[in-house]
């Protein structure tokens, strides 16, 4: 019994599930609360006509939750994991209006005379960056950290950092070098030395993901947005005159499209086309999930450009938290059930 207990530990996907409070709207709607939380039991309830359905996850967030809380059990195992060397991922997953956006990034408290990393409604993205610098400066460690910021539309990639203000197309390469690795050729990489160069990145990075979507026509909450951290570490060598060691870690911090597209076909005009691109992104990272909490021996990174560029931080000895946000209201009922069905997938 105590073997099968540690076998079935053994998977390094973390699924969490976050409910927000219900909206004004939600409210102004005379939308009930259908969906309640047990932080400590880890449980999710969803209330039907005259059943209960229970979820059980690796942890759940109630209405309540802080982003100090999220960012420390959602994010902190996995940046000590990158801060070792390893390449990993967090993404937010849910309905478009759930908190996938505010629990990524965050936002700025109304009056803004807080700094971000002061500011409570701060997300992940700032939180992490925050505990990277300092971790790394306490331990006296000689670093650099670059940041790419990318936004996936359609199945096209385009890059939010480059310094010219246009919505070129990103190509995707698989690394001769690396085996399971890509390249994105031309992709922009800021170094950044320290948290407020971050946040100058991060806003450049979201002003533009605005104009782009006006360029393209684009909706946002069709898009996926990765920020992705690399931090170069030099390894503290044991003898001197010894050849220098740099221990790479890679961190992407995924803001999934909207999971509202997820399950619609049969259409063939432009929306749907879409509609349909995301839905390949998103189940084709389902069955990546899938096939690898099930072990599969096939993977299939190669159907959708959201794997293939993740493809060396998702599986093997990389570490992956799930984030998968919801609303309590009884008008997305059908939407949080089916959130919560696609998150207990990869558990
Ligand atoms: P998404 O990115 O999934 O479309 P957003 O992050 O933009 O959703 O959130 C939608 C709205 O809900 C925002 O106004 C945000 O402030 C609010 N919100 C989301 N999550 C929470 C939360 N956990 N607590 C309080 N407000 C939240
Ligand atoms: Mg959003």
């Amino acid at each position: 019994l105590v073997k099968e207990k540690s076998e079935n530990k053994e998977t390094n996907i973390q699924v969490i599930v976050r409910s927000r409070p219900r909206s004004v709207q939600e409210k102004q709607l005379g939308s009930l609360t259908c969906i309640n939380t047990n932080p400590v039991k880890k449980e999710v309830y969803v209330q039907e006509r005259n059943a209960t359905k229970t979820f059980t996850f690796d942890r759940v967030f109630g209405p309540d939750s802080t982003q100090p809380e999220v960012f420390k059990s959602a994010a902190l195992p996995v940046i000590n994991q990158m801060l070792a060397g390893y390449n990993c991922t967090i993404f937010a997953y849910g309905q478009t209006g759930t908190g996938k956006t505010y629990t990524m990034i965050g936002e700025r408290s109304p009056k803004g005379s807080l700094s971000w990393e002061q500011d409570p409604m701060a997300g992940i993205i700032p939180r992490s960056m925050h505990y990277l610098f300092e971790n790394l400066n306490q331990q006296g460690l000689e670093y650099s950290m670059k940041v790419s910021f990318m936004e996936l539309y359609n199945e096209e990639l385009f890059d939010l950092l480059s310094p010219v203000d246009d919505a070129n197309k990103l190509r995707l390469f698989e690394d001769s070098t690396h085996r399971g690795s890509c390249i994105v050729q031309g992709l922009a990489e800021v170094t950044v030395y320290n948290k407020e160069d971050v946040y100058v990145v991060l806003e450049r990075g979201q002003a533009k993901r605005q104009t782009a979507s006006t360029l393209l026509n684009a909706q946002s909450s069709r898009s996926h947005s990765v920020f992705l951290v690399t931090a170069y570490i030099k390894e503290k060598s044991m003898e001197v005159g010894h050849e220098e060691l740099v221990k790479v870690g890679k961190l992407n911090l995924v803001d999934l499209a909207g999971s509202e597209n997820i399950g619609r076909s049969g259409a063939v005009d432009k929306r749907a086309r879409e509609a349909g691109s995301i839905n390949q992104s998103l189940l084709t990272l389902g069955r990546v999930i899938t096939g690898l909490v099930d072990h599969s021996p096939h993977i299939p990174y190669r159907e959708s450009k959201l794997t293939r560029l993740l493809q060396d931080s998702l599986g093997g000895r990389t570490k992956t938290s799930i984030i998968a946000t919801i609303s309590p209201a009884l008008v997305n009922m059908e939407e949080s059930l089916s959130t919560l069905d696609y998150a207990h997938r990869a558990k």
